[in-house]
This record gives C-alpha cells, structure tokens and sequence, in this order.
C-alpha cells in the first residue's frame, strides 16, 4: 500500500504534538495510572521511572549475532512502554526507553569494543503512518548515551508486514527481508530494535552485515519474552 511522503510528515506532527499535549497537561503515569506530581521523563511517575531504567541481561541470541541484550520482558513494563511508542505514536516514549537502554549498555558496549550501531528500520508505510521510525529513534539516544555513531546501513527489500504471522514464516520472510546501503562498514556492529520475539528479524540484519565483512555484530532490544 502507497503512503505519500506528505502523510509521513503530517503523521509525524501529530505524533510531536501528541508528546506536546501530554507533557503539558496533567496527565497519568503511563504505567500505574497515578498522576504524579512531578512527572518524570515521558510522563512517568518516579517509581515507575525506577522501574523502567532496568538491568541488561542476556536474551535469546540469534546464530548470526555474537551476543544480544535486552533491559526489560515484553510482557512486564518495557513491553507495554514499546507498545505505547509504536500503537499511541509516542516519540518522547520511544526516546527515553532509547536511553535506558543507552545507559545500560554503556559498559557493555565498551568492553565488545563497538564501533558503530545499526538499527533495524521499519517497514516504510509503517514509518510513514506512525510519522517515525522508533528503532532510529532507540538508536540515536544509545548513540548520544554511548558515543559511538548510527549508520544508517540497513534497509528493508520486502515491505511484507511480519506482525501476525508464524515463527516459520517470519523466518522464511526474513532471508530476504534485509539489504545493504552502499556505504563502507566497520568491524563491530550493535544492532538495535525495539523487541525480540523469535529473533528472526534480528538475525536476518546480522545475516546482510556478516556478508558484507562486518566481523562481529550484537544485538540489543528493549524487551523480549
Ligand atoms: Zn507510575
């Protein structure tokens, strides 16, 4: 399906105005439903903000990617923070769950010794519908956390949607879900993206940069099962 690049940008100023509205009105946590005092970042309480900078631990690893890391469970916080950047069109949520993550790998990222990141962007009517791409979102602020820049290295060759259909077909699909931009590569590569379910996605990203040289390529979400 067509989107026209004028909707994008119509969608991403709604999507900016909808940030606006909520951060200057008294609104609930997203999370508990209180209205805090002060609200901290993305409207949260500071429970919740607590709550939400999480602890990196290691999640499924697919074949491709030497290690991969998540903060948070799809089914406890992180995911619903995930659900409500990409469903209720939040960039000041994607931001800030962008970087937790930041934060968290910190240490991490040093001691693989990175050198650049590399997020998995999403389907362009998707991006043009929702006004942003919430993996570049995620990447920048683990950039800005982290020091080590994005390249802009991936780009989808099959707009097919994924959401809804089975592990074996996104499997199937994500062989050839994935292409290179000509651009020259570095040896260590973070990939970023919002979640991880049957890690096809991710390995399919990993599969396009392996083939093109990159030596090591890991991987980081904001939640997984
Ligand atoms: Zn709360």
């Amino acid at each position: 399906m067509f989107v026209s690049p004028v909707w994008g940008l119509y969608s991403h100023r709604m999507a900016f105005l909808n940030d606006l509205v909520q951060s200057l009105l008294p609104t609930q946590c997203p999370l508990c439903s209180l209205v805090p005092d002060s609200p901290r970042r993305a409207g949260l309480c500071g429970p919740c903000e607590s709550l939400v900078r999480g602890r990196l631990r290691m999640t499924t690893t697919p074949p491709s990617v030497v290690r991969c890391w998540t903060i948070g469970d799809y089914d406890g916080p992180h995911g619903a923070l995930v659900r409500l950047a990409k469903y209720g069109r939040s960039i000041r949520v994607a931001d800030y769950l962008g970087l937790c993550l930041g934060v968290a790998l910190k240490e991490v990222v040093e001691l693989m010794a990175v050198d650049a990141i590399v997020y998995v962007p999403v389907p362009p009517v998707r991006r043009m519908r929702r006004g942003f791409d919430q993996a570049c979102r995620l990447a920048n602020e683990v950039s800005a956390s982290i020091g080590v820049p994005v390249l802009n290295a991936v780009k989808r060759i099959d707009g097919r949607e994924q959401a809804g259909r089975t592990g074996s077909e996104r499997r199937e699909l994500g062989v050839h879900a994935f292409g290179l931009r000509a651009i020259s590569l570095p040896d260590r590569i973070l990939v970023v993206d919002d979640v991880l379910t049957t890690g096809a996605t991710m390995n399919s990203v990993a599969r396009v940069l392996r083939t093109a040289g990159v030596s090591h390529v890991f991987g980081a979400v904001i939640a997984s099962p």
